[in-house]
Order: C-alpha cells, then structure tokens, then sequence
C-alpha cells in the first residue's frame, strides 16, 4: 500500500474507503443486516493514530507490547521522571503499554509529586 498512498491524498482517501469496507464486510459477517444500518461511517489509519497520538507503525498506544522490547524495567510501572529538572511525563507514555490507565496514574503520580 506504500504507506497508505505514499503521500498522495487521493489515493489515501481511496485505500481508507477500501479498508473501512473491507472491515464492514467482515463484521457484516458476524451481524447480518449491520451494512445497511449505517448512517455514518468514518476510520482511522495507522497515519491517524500518528497524526493525533505521534504513536507510529500503527501502534495505539505507548512504546511496545512485546516484553522482549522493553523501554521500562517494569511493563505495568508508571515512570514519570525525566532528565530535566521539573518536567514530568503525565500521560501514556510513563508506562510501557500505555493506555488510558497508564495515562490516568501517570497524571496522578505527577499531581502528587507537584503538591
Ligand atoms: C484505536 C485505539 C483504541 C484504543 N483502545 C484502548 C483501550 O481499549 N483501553 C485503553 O486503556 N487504551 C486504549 N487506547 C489507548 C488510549 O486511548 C491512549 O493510551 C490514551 O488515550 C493516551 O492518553 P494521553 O492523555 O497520554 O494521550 P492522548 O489521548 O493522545 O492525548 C494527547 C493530546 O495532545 C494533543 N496534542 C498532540 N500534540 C500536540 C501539540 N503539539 N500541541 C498541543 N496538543 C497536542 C492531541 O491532539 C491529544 O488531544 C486505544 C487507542 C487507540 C488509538
């Protein structure tokens, strides 16, 4: 797919319809009648995540799931010290897979610490 149209927003636009589809036709599948129920429709790609989130290669969260490639010690510790004095790291990025609980306890970790 060169990486969803290689810059080309036409094309972009294009392959994001045929996969929505696609996705729709599998689930179709599973819960007939779903395709004729929808009344809007829209999908993110990997380049929406990473557009929005900066999380890349269509990761949704964070720094990695595999436990052979480990940005932390701990997968589920929340780590929200940085190098630089007085700058904290407060969302899903303090722990190694993210997600919102990791984003909620780093907050809460960095208010504690602020107070
Ligand atoms: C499809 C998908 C499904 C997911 N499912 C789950 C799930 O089931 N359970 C779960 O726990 N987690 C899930 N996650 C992960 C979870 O959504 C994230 O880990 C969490 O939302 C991260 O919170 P955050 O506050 O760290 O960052 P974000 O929610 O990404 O918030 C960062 C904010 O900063 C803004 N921003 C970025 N750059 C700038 C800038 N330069 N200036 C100003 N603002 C900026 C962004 O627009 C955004 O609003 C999912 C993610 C995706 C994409």
């Amino acid at each position: 797919m060169n990486n969803w149209g290689g810059g080309d927003k036409e094309v972009y636009a294009q392959l994001k319809g045929k996969a929505m589809e696609a996705m729709i036709d599998s689930a179709s599948g599973l819960i007939p009648g779903l395709k004729e129920c929808i009344e809007f429709k829209d999908a993110a790609t990997p380049l929406t995540h990473e557009r929005f989130t900066h999380n890349t290669d269509g990761a949704t969260s964070a720094w990695s799931w595999n436990p052979k490639k480990k940005f932390y010690k701990k997968t589920m510790g929340v780590n929200i010290e940085t190098p630089a004095k007085n700058l904290y790291i407060g969302s899903c990025w303090a722990m190694q897979i993210g997600g919102v609980p990791g984003a909620l306890a780093a907050a809460y970790q960095c208010v504690k610490k602020i107070n």
